[in-house]
């Protein structure tokens, strides 16, 4: 069984996983979320995601209904039950993808009389959803992808919806929804200023004069997990990391862009708004770290690119 869902505790199939429409969650995004991933399948960065997923409910001053025991355990055990009756993985996945689960975490503040007043829910509600990766095509990774600087503005940098994960997410709907119609694979959003912020569901890196460069997370973006990896093995790896604020002409003018997310991992982009970026290759950064973050995940020294 590929996909399968824990409602409260209660491990269901898809077509029985369903939430009332006075879920808030349905009414106003009223929730919060992470998404993880296996490598081998076992949960990568977990506590990471976690330790998230508690700051992203703090600040809704949404009480989860499971401590982080509790998810960790439920997490395994729907991830246990998804295992097996896959169908065959696409020709063109990436191979070390192949056979890999995302699992998301959603807890709502629950169901209630009609209203915006949170205490009108009374019982928060857990959700986990185990299913078969879905991630760039190993092609992607040759060749890179392309980005596009979408008129969407990124929300403030204080707004609750780009500092925490909920479930209101409209923004990044409407820039993807402008990057696809592109021809893009993903968003790029910059804030009122001008400022590149992040992807719709991804953080950018620029590669400018042997520096690593990302906004800060003083611009309001998410703390991507594979962000905080990323800079860590730049660092290690000895490649300056400066976070700093760039304009869209920094992107266009950088050697090396890419964008990092958890199903992601670190992905190459060769194009910006249909333009060639450097050499409109994938560069030798952008190679050196995808294989030490490989090496991570894989938890062995071996580069699996
Ligand atoms: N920014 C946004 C807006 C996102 O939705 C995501 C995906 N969670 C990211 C960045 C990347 O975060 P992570 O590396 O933790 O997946």
């Amino acid at each position: 069984m590929p996909v399968v869902v824990d409602m409260d505790g209660r491990l269901v199939s898809p077509r029985e996983a369903t939430v009332s429409v006075f879920d808030r969650g349905f009414l106003y995004g009223d929730s919060v979320y992470e998404v993880v991933r296996t490598y081998a399948f076992r949960p990568f960065e977990l506590t990471r995601h976690l330790e998230r997923l508690g700051r992203s409910a703090r600040r809704l001053a949404l009480t989860l209904p499971w401590d982080a025991a509790r998810i960790r355990a439920e997490l395994l055990r729907t991830l246990e039950a998804s295992r097996g009756g896959d169908p065959a993985d696409p020709p063109e996945t990436a191979p070390w993808n192949a056979g890999e689960r995302s699992i998301r975490i959603i807890m709502t503040r629950g169901a209630g009389e009609v209203g915006l007043d949170p205490a009108l829910a009374v019982e928060p509600r857990a959700i986990v959803i185990a299913g078969p990766l879905r991630a760039p095509p190993a092609r992607a990774y040759r060749e890179g992808a392309g980005c596009r600087i979408v008129g969407v503005r990124h929300d403030a940098p204080d707004a609750v919806d780009t500092t925490a994960k909920t479930g209101a997410h409209l923004s990044n709907v409407l820039a993807m929804k402008e990057a696809r119609e592109a021809g893009a694979h993903e968003a790029l959003l910059l804030d009122r200023d001008g400022f590149v912020t992040e992807g719709a569901s991804s953080n950018v890196f620029a590669v400018r004069g042997g520096r690593l460069e990302t906004p800060s997370l003083a611009a309001g973006i998410l703390e991507g997990v594979t962000r905080g990896i990323v800079i860590e093995l730049a660092q290690a790896e000895g490649l300056p990391v400066r976070e700093a604020a760039l304009r869209p002409d920094d992107l266009a003018g950088a050697d090396e862009i890419f964008i990092t997310s958890t199903a992601r991992e670190i992905l190459p982009v060769t194009v910006l708004d249909g333009r060639a970026v450097g050499s409109g290759r994938v560069g030798p950064c952008t190679t050196r770290l995808h294989a030490s973050f490989r090496r991570r995940a894989s938890g062995s020294e071996e580069a699996l690119v």
